[in-house]
């Protein structure tokens, strides 16, 4: 199973790739997630891609595609994968076409979790996420049991750095019309399932089981 989550930022891509990676066992791959890992490694490539991902823009295709190819080619990620938050412009699709026909692993799903803007606003700012394993909360619509620490690891929760109001103004800007020519890319190859991912966590998880389970619930 090689399936994509299209959404803009704060669509909930994170929030459902945890719990659908684990039912399906297979590899969850978020760029944003290696880019952030590779900034806290303090290495040069981490310095550089800071002067991207904190101030919300995307960081150039060439750099991308190479991270993902190189992931892609694990032995995690051999028996299916998740790619949230990749591709996310023209390139980066074409260049994943080019490594999956290699791979000889074409895609499965393309899920396009849909949220209106002023939702997205609200959901990015009010994220938490755990500094141990990466679990996405929000203060009002997913809160952890104990303020501040995570339910499943017991880590602590903070605020990302690209979730402020300015940062997170660069990233839909940066971002609306390359998802939306992202969709019509997929569209046009039959792959696309548009999910209204406004509907509450439980129910956005439901409605893409049924699509991966093949309409089956
Ligand atoms: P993405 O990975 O697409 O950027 P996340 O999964 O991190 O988005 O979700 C963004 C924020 O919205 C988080 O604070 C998360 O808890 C919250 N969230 C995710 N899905 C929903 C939902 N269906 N309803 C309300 N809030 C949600
Ligand atoms: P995310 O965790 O998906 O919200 O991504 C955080 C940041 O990482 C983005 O704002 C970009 O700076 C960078 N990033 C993640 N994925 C990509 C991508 N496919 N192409 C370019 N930049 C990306």
């Amino acid at each position: 199973m090689q399936i994509i989550f299209l959404g803009l930022p704060g669509a909930g891509k994170g929030t459902q790739a945890q719990t659908i990676c684990e039912d399906f066992g297979i590899a969850h791959v978020a760029t944003g997630d290696m880019f952030r890992t590779a900034k806290a490694s303090g290495s040069p490539l981490g310095e550089k891609l800071r002067s991207y991902i904190d101030f919300g823009r995307l960081v150039p295709d060439d750099v991308t595609i190479e991270i993902v190819r190189e992931r892609l080619h694990q032995a995690d990620a051999q028996k299916g994968f998740l790619l949230d938050g990749f591709p996310r412009t023209i390139p980066q699709a074409q260049a994943l076409d080019e490594m999956l026909t290699q791979m000889g692993k074409p895609l499965s799903h393309v899920l396009y979790l849909q949220v209106r803007t002023e939702e997205l606003l609200t959901r990015l700012t009010g994220r938490r996420v755990c500094a141990k394993c990466g679990t996405s909360y929000h203060v009002a619509f997913n809160p952890p049991q104990h303020e501040g620490i995570c339910d499943r690891c017991g880590g602590v929760l903070s605020q990302r750095a690209d979730d402020t109001p300015e940062a997170v103004a660069v990233r839909l800007q940066e971002n609306l019309d390359r998802t939306t020519a992202l969709a019509a890319f997929y569209e046009a190859r039959g792959l696309l399932t548009r999910v209204n991912g406004e509907e509450a966590i439980g129910t956005v998880y439901s409605a893409i089981r049924q699509t991966l389970r093949g309409g089956r619930s």
